[in-house]
């Protein structure tokens, strides 16, 4: 049996200039998607653009604060007249500062739940309409471990929680419609995220990832790509019987 391609779709990665956004875009691109970048800087995402185009795909980047709701609706019908109606949004921007509770600022706490949870649900609010008319879509969250709970983070563990009850909600109101959701939670990754997270803690990162690895059950750290290849499978024609599940890539279990 040949498999189902993807044809002529349109995805649109958020913080896909760099890191695992950019893996899961590079990915998506070789399985014939069209891609829309989105990130902070428009001029961060010509790595990722260069690299789709020159392995003959096609992309584009747009330049948007994912939390900003008129930039996001922006991007997509900037996406949506260049490369076509978007089917797959994989909301995969995140940031994830530490700060202990008590001197969380409510700014950061704004911050923080604003780039991870209402990012997403701008971007995918946007994204459903063109899914509805397709009656197709396939949704990908980027979440975390952290959304187990995150000793460093409160901010972000909730934002990564809340991610996945999006998920699931979104998978039970759009099933009917041929559309699935799913969120991806990956542990450690190295990306500029976990090298910043060295850093402030006064750690060189070669041995940081190499502590970090000691408490992964394979004995490794991940990569962007092992994020990607799940994307890639969740977004597949053949992935349409999975919906509303996390797929913890992290390396062993998670609870
Ligand atoms: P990264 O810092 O390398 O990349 C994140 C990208 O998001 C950057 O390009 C950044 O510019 C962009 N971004 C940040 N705020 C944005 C905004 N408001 N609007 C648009 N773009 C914005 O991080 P990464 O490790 O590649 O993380 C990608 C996702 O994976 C995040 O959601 C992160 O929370 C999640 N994650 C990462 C790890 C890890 O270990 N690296 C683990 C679990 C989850």
């Amino acid at each position: 049996m040949t498999p189902a391609t993807h044809g002529q779709r349109t995805a649109i990665v958020t913080g896909a200039a760099r890191g695992i956004g950019a893996a899961v875009a590079g990915r998506l691109a070789c399985e014939g998607l069209a891609i829309g970048v989105i990130d902070l800087d428009e001029a961060d995402c010509a790595g990722t653009v260069e690299m789709i185009i020159a392995g003959g795909g096609s992309a584009m980047a747009v330049a948007a604060d994912v939390a900003e709701e008129a930039a996001v609706i922006d991007a997509v019908a900037r996406i949506t007249t260049e490369l076509g109606p978007p089917t797959v949004p994989v909301n995969n921007a995140g940031i994830g500062p530490r700060a202990d509770l008590v001197e969380l600022t409510t700014q950061q706490w704004d911050t923080v739940l604003g780039v991870n949870l209402r990012g997403p649900f701008f971007l995918t609010r946007a994204v459903v309409p063109h899914m509805l008319e397709a009656g197709w879509g396939r949704i990908v969250n980027v979440s975390s471990i952290s959304a187990v709970g995150d000793a460093a983070r409160v901010d972000y563990g909730s934002a990564k929680a809340g991610l996945i009850g999006f998920t699931k909600s979104l998978a039970l109101q759009l099933g009917r419609h041929g559309i699935t959701a799913n969120a991806i939670a990956p542990g450690f990754v190295v990306s500029d995220m976990t090298r910043a997270s060295a850093r402030r803690l006064g750690h060189e990162f070669a041995e940081y990832q190499r502590v970090a690895a000691q408490s992964i059950p394979v004995g490794r750290v991940g990569q962007p790509e092992d994020i990607a290849h799940t994307a890639s499978y969740l977004v597949s024609p053949e992935a349409g019987f999975v919906s509303g599940q996390v797929v913890y890539v992290a390396g062993g279990p998670v609870d």
